[in-house]
């Protein structure tokens, strides 16, 4: 253990992807190893981000009815959970959220909505809420959440001051077929992609807890991985009676913290966030999650409640960590800086790079 683990920090430390066998063999390491396992990608953790921890609050802009059928989902096709079911809130409601959001140090709003993509209508909905939010507040980051996307949607969203798309890849492509059958794992994959050449950020994590294997789990990393998100929600299921999934309760805090490390050594440099589930699968070792993830959601989550943003802050002060402020850049600078904008070769007077 201690071999595989020098190791993955200094494949992480150059921004290099271990190898899955690497990663297999972390996933599969002994509860007694656990510290020792989260002391490893921590050194990664605070080499790219020191004692930072980004704050984002999600906002439900349009909640239940969903057409598609994801099984782990409160919110979708024939879902019997008793969740709030609302449609389109006000641009005012949201700003008036994203208040409350910053106040309590968020530096990133989540605007997310059921449904398997939007329309024009509310592509435009969302612009307008968009400016509001901005207007009160212009440096927070505002990401949208809102389904499968095209193009020039994508590119509405960036013009009207989205910064960030989230679209979450969630299981591997071997089990894709058994959570959802309205869309494919290569329709999120696209999405993904979309966002991204459109110059929105992309977000794109995981949901674990559904019946993985290890092998799954390193699958869907390292396909995330191809997506090079800039952030990576890392959720943990959240049993909701009334959907299929909402009797697996198959995750120990040990695994959950086991798959943030392995999240961190995969994306030493990239925003690696604690999503939902964080409260009722870590329990009391959220802290130490904290030494794995540089980013959480404060409050609330999209139809369960989260515990006290206060108990958050009090975590994060309790742990040695500050929360980041909105003057802050998240992502190390060396990562914008591995995009360099060709200038040499056809096109220009210089000669080609060969
Ligand atoms: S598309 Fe989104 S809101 Fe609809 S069921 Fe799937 S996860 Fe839930």
């Amino acid at each position: 253990m201690p071999v595989l683990l020098d190791d993955l920090v200094t494949l992480a430390l150059a921004r290099q992807v271990p190898t899955r066998e690497q990663a297999l063999a972390l996933l599969e390491s002994e509860d007694d190893d656990l510290l020792d396992v989260v002391a490893a990608a921590g050194r990664v953790r605070r080499h790219f981000f020191a004692n930072r921890v980004k704050l984002n609050l999600i906002v439900n802009m349009k909640s239940g009815l969903c057409p598609e059928d994801c099984a782990y989902c409160s919110q979708r096709r024939g879902s019997a959970a008793d969740v709030l079911q609302y449609n389109w809130i006000d641009p005012a409601l949201a700003a008036d959220t994203a208040d409350r959001a910053v106040a309590g140090g968020a530096k990133r709003v989540c605007l997310v909505a059921s449904g398997r993509g939007p329309t024009d209508r509310d592509v435009q909905r969302v612009a307008e809420t968009v400016r509001a939010i901005k207007a009160r507040h212009p440096n927070v980051e505002v990401c949208t959440s809102l389904g499968l996307l095209t193009a020039e949607r994508a590119e509405r969203l960036l013009a009207a001051g989205v910064y960030a798309y989230n679209h979450n890849l969630n299981t591997s492509e071997a089990n894709y077929g058994d959570i959802c059958t309205t869309h494919t794992y290569a329709d999120r994959v696209d999405t993904v992609r979309v966002a991204k050449d459109a110059g929105l950020s992309p977000c794109s994590g995981a949901i674990f807890g559904m019946g993985e294997t290890d092998a799954d789990v390193v699958d869907l990393a390292f396909s995330l991985r191809r997506s090079d998100p800039d952030s990576v929600p890392v959720n943990f299921l959240i049993p909701f009676e009334g959907t299929p999934l909402g009797g697996e309760w198959q995750l120990t805090p040990q695994r959950c913290l086991r798959i943030l490390a392995l999240f961190r050594f995969v994306f030493p440099d990239s925003e690696v966030r604690i999503a939902g589930g964080r409260e009722i699968h870590l329990r009391s070792l959220q802290p130490l999650g904290l030494h794995l993830a540089n980013s959480i959601f404060l409050g609330d989550y999209l139809t369960s409640e989260g515990q006290a943003g206060s108990a958050d802050l009090q975590m994060i002060a309790d742990a040695g960590f500050v929360v980041e402020g909105q003057e802050d850049e998240t992502l190390p600078a060396a990562r914008r800086d591995l995009v360099t904008l060709r200038r040499r070769g056809p096109g220009t007077a210089l000669p080609a790079n060969a």
